[in-house]
């Protein structure tokens, strides 16, 4: 007999350990405890059940105890739950749900996969029987049963992350009035603020309610409608609420073992992922990783880590000595129509660690198609390049509707390999109209990227398109005048780029030009006209009026600008020819 394994979780980052495991080695006796019924099931689908797209519950059991047992030859044990570690004696004790008994289980290595679990703040009112959190089957069965039978009108969802958002796209296809409330002035915490204006102005478009920077002061409920207040004092009422603030690593047993923890209850590991006993081995949501791009440590709760380490703890259990290099925090989710994407740093990670932009990096936003414009059924996606001024990039985000996925990918694997703008620049990367364009979105961030590292033009942010010094500055909008009657820039003068070389003198070379057009292409150009012409300080404005209209034009920012040209939220990301003409 081989050694005898524990593991304590069944779900993402246990079951992939145990069956790594199995296949690693034959003679390993494996024991798998799961305090729920289940094991092995698809937390990322339950929304998708919830609304319907998946159909069959049973599709969201990935694994059964039994088929466990049959082919990978593990002893399953749900509804069992590990209360305590002996490190010393090398045991834990179990209790038994089904039969009542408790009884100990001895060890020569343990696997902690035991997850997070959603937070629950003490908030007045937060138990009202329709208040529901989403984090396994239990609750799945709760908040279909609850939907499908008392059919309710109106939901409010508390939390505007990944998991909230979901549950928002999902009540909505239902036929429910949904409301979004959020304590942080935007949705998505991994995507910058001018990003998460697409998703918000998206969700507006979808008549979602969205009560941005307001948090839930209490709840009350009466007779089926609980009724939220808000910490501005506003109210919500609702016939269910969805909670999903955010989420706590279940570390309590490794606490109480005398593991080391870091100060958010995370489980401290080694780059082998082996706690502070070296017969035991942690994973998933409870640990502290490192980040891979910044290298500090971090919490990140997704299933693909959680995954992925699981091969590496059964490897190194196998005498392997595998490291796990960090986690960058590659994530995506839809959002109604769009995909939301991310990887890598943000600007506002740059910015919590003392970085200026300018100074030690630089950004790029452009909007592009997903593929040949000829070819029909191409979409627009927005793309965020963030790279130091040495031209290594660090990070990315892509809001759009199609092609997304593949994009951030790309991007995500050459931040693995530490690539550079111009590393991006020359991948080549599969095209035919139907897929792409033969300068692919990843390779036009890229260039601008490079054309900004190269000083072709400078490059400006969309908050510097407002509130300028006009003594020193000129904002110049380069669109033609159909684009700009539905909406310009205040204070922003009118030339035409193709207009420009002939209108040269209206501009004056000692003051800073800042020019935009629909997107930056335009712009780009007529910087280059500028810059051929002897104007010095000339840049253009990323992401051009797309971007600027995203975050201006939607509610939470026009009523503060007075912006009298405002075009409202906009509908969508608008389209665009191949010059980048707004249509
Ligand atoms: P889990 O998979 O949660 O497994 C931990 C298990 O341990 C639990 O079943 C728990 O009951 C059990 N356990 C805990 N303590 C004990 C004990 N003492 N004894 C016995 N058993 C115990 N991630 C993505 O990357 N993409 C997504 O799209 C995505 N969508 C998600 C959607 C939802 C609704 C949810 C809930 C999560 C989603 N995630 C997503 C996150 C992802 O599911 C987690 O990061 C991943 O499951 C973590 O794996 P884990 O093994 O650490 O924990």
């Amino acid at each position: 007999m081989g050694q005898k394994v524990l593991i304590i979780g069944g779900v993402a980052g246990g079951a992939s350990t145990a069956a790594r495991l199995r296949r690693n080695d034959e003679s390993v006796q494996i024991i798998m405890f799961e305090k729920g019924e289940y094991i092995s099931f698809a937390n990322c689908g339950l929304p998708y059940y919830i609304g319907g797209s998946i159909e069959e519950r049973s599709a969201l059991l990935v694994q059964t105890p039994k088929a466990m047992k049959d082919r990978f030859n593990i002893d399953v044990r749900v509804q069992n739950e590990v209360l305590s570690i002996n490190k010393d004696e090398k045991t834990v004790s179990v209790k038994n749900h089904i039969s009542g008994e408790t009884y100990e289980e001895s060890y020569d290595v343990l696997v902690l996969s035991p997850g997070s679990l959603p937070l629950k703040p003490p908030i007045p009112g937060i138990d009202s029987p329709n208040i529901f959190s989403l984090w396994n089957i239990p609750d799945t069965d709760a908040v279909k049963g609850y939907v499908d039978t008392l059919k309710p009108k109106r939901a409010a969802i508390i939390g505007g992350g990944f998991i909230g958002l979901e549950m928002a796209e999902n009540l909505h296809d239902l036929g429910i009035e949904v409301t979004v409330v959020e304590m942080a002035n935007q949705v998505m915490a991994p995507i910058d603020y001018e990003m998460a204006t697409i998703v918000q102005n998206h969700m507006r478009n979808k008549n979602v309610q969205l009560y941005l920077e307001d948090g839930v002061k209490s709840f009350a409920y009466n007779e089926g409608v609980t009724s939220i207040t808000l910490q501005s004092g506003k109210t919500v009422e609702a016939d269910m609420v969805m909670l999903s603030i955010g989420i706590r690593p279940q570390g309590e047993l490794a606490k109480a073992a005398g593991l080391a923890m870091n100060e958010r209850g995370g489980i401290v590991v080694n780059d082998y992922l082996i706690t502070s006993d070296p017969s035991i081995y942690a994973l998933g949501d409870a640990i502290e990783v490192t980040d891979f791009m910044t290298h500090q440590k971090a919490m990140v709760p997704l299933a693909g880590p959680a995954n992925k380490q699981g091969r590496i703890v059964a490897n190194n259990i196998c005498r392997r000595k595998e490291k796990y290099h960090g986690t960058q925090g590659t994530a995506i989710a839809k959002v109604f129509d769009l995909a939301v994407a991310s990887t890598g740093m943000n600007e506002k990670t740059l910015k919590r660690l003392g970085k200026e932009i300018g100074k030690d990096y630089q950004v790029s936003i452009i909007h592009s198609k997903s593929h040949a414009g000829y070819y029909p059924g191409s979409t627009m996606m927005a793309v965020k390049l963030i790279f130091e001024l040495d031209g290594k990039v660090l990070g990315a985000q892509i809001v759009g509707y199609g092609g997304v996925d593949k994009r951030i990918d790309v991007i995500a694997t050459a931040l693995r390999y530490g690539g550079t703008v111009q590393d991006l620049t020359e991948l080549e990367l599969a095209y035919a109209p139907p897929f792409s364009s033969a300068k692919d979105p990843v390779n036009m961030v890229a260039f601008t990227a490079e054309n900004i590292l190269l000083g072709k033009t400078g490059v400006a942010q969309y908050y510097e398109a407002v509130g300028f010094d006009k003594e020193k500055t000129v904002l110049v909008d380069v669109r033609d005048l159909k684009e700009r009657e539905r909406g310009f820039i205040e204070g922003s003068v009118h030339i035409p780029v193709n207009d420009l070389r002939e209108r040269l003198g209206e501009l004056d070379k000692s003051k800073d030009i800042l020019l935009y057009c629909a997107i930056g292409l335009r712009g780009y150009i007529g910087a280059r006209i500028l810059k051929e012409n002897g104007f010095e300080n000339v840049r253009n404005l990323s992401g051009g009026y797309t971007t600027y209209s995203s975050v201006y034009c939607g509610p939470e920012n026009s009523k503060d600008l007075n912006c009298v040209n405002c075009i409202g939220v906009p509908k969508e990301t608008a389209d665009f020819n191949e010059s980048g003409e707004a249509k």
